[in-house]
């Protein structure tokens, strides 16, 4: 119970403990969340049919191209999933998309996109000022920092983001903010390993694991080299990029498509956005590159250079970066929803953290950063 004067948390902290059953604790967590995993269910649902799709169509598909390679190689986590939607008595399809999001996003033709840009200036994703992630890394002064900016559909403000503690068989924890319909893909684990993620769009794309499941997978992972591996898993559909770092202040950048992958360490900084960066798989961004995507990485960057030849300390300047409302050209790294669309494809800033991988620890908000004071979580 709260004390007279105490704070009371923003984030709520939830825990999945999975035991003998991933099905079980799907089931255990979906009873107490059912009415935000129904809600989240009914926020999505105009979604599909704004990118051109009938609900049996994109069901039928997932079926098919994500599901039955989901079952084969991660089916633990498939199960955990079935386990929410009975325990929050939605049906399982509709739970299984939620975690396939960038997946369907390359199904859409550029007929439909075009037309929801006629329709509303800033659907179509990567126009200026539109938004998506942004990520970075700081190593100075004995500090490491990384910083990531979650950028989703605006109706998961309203969803129920929260932080989940998850406890996996082996004893292995995970810290990592989420919505309730979706399994936690990024966070800080009880190994020191944290890993965030970015969506990036590659030409090597396939019928296999959606991504959600391999970064659920990683994340649970001893060391940056394990880590590393699953990224690897060979049947995922698509590409990723992953800014991980280790308790000893280690920070590995890893770019995969789905059948390649480059990893680069760390020295002082790192920036990304949402295009590829490593030599090797330039060939395989898909064009154009979002042009808000180059914005922010540009506008990241010379934050980052001016504020480190400043001397500012890197726990501040991290934050101060995910707080940016971009310049005259308008490329913010704070987003806001827009407010003139359909909510389901307003992107925003659904939830902002900075991580502090040497002393285990992560601030974070929920909601565009600028609005929000951080708190602190670790394991301990
Ligand atoms: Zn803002």
């Amino acid at each position: 119970m709260a004390h007279g004067g105490e704070r009371r948390s923003r984030v709520p902290r939830v825990e999945v403990v999975v035991g003998d059953s991933y099905h079980e604790a799907g089931l255990s967590f979906g009873v107490a969340h059912a009415r935000q995993i129904a809600r989240q269910v009914e926020s999505y649902r105009p979604l599909y049919e704004l990118l051109g799709f009938t609900f049996d169509e994109v069901s039928r598909r997932a079926a098919a191209e994500l599901l039955t390679p989901a079952d084969a190689v991660f089916g633990d986590y498939v199960d955990e999933l079935r386990g929410r939607a009975e325990g929050a008595g939605v049906p399982f399809m509709e739970v299984f998309l939620l975690n396939c999001q960038e997946e369907v996003s390359t199904w859409v033709s550029q007929e439909t996109w075009d037309d929801l840009e006629r329709r509303w200036p800033s659907a179509k994703p990567g126009a200026a000022g539109v938004g998506a992630c942004t990520t970075l890394a700081l190593r100075a002064g004995g500090r490491t920092v990384l910083a990531h900016t979650e950028d989703w559909t605006a109706v998961d403000l309203d969803n129920g983001i929260a932080l989940h503690d998850v406890t996996a068989p082996d004893g292995t924890r995970i810290l990592a903010l989420q919505s309730p319909g979706i399994l936690p893909w990024q966070g800080m684990n009880s190994h020191g390993v944290t890993a965030t993620a970015n969506t990036v769009l590659s030409t090597d794309t396939h019928p296999g694991v959606p991504n959600a499941f391999v970064l659920r997978a990683a994340l649970e992972a001893r060391t940056l080299e394990e880590l590393y591996r699953r990224l690897q898993t060979p049947e995922r559909a698509i590409g990723t990029y992953v800014l991980a770092a280790d308790a000893s202040g280690r920070v590995w950048s890893i770019q995969t498509t789905a059948t390649r992958a480059s990893c680069v360490a760390v020295d002082d900084w790192v920036v990304q956005a949402n295009h590829y960066t490593h030599d090797g798989l330039l060939p395989l961004q898909q064009q154009p590159i979002w042009p808000d995507s180059l914005g922010r990485y540009e506008r990241a960057q010379a934050m980052v250079l001016a504020g480190l030849e400043a001397g500012e300390p890197v726990d501040e300047l991290a934050p101060r970066v995910l707080r940016d409302h971009g310049d005259a050209d308008g490329y913010p790294i704070c987003v806001h929803p827009k407010g003139d669309m359909p909510a389901v494809i307003d992107q925003a800033t659904v939830s902002a953290v900075v991580y502090e991988p040497l002393e285990r620890r992560m601030r974070v908000c929920v909601g565009p950063p600028c609005a929000a004071q951080m708190e602190t979580f670790s394991l301990e």
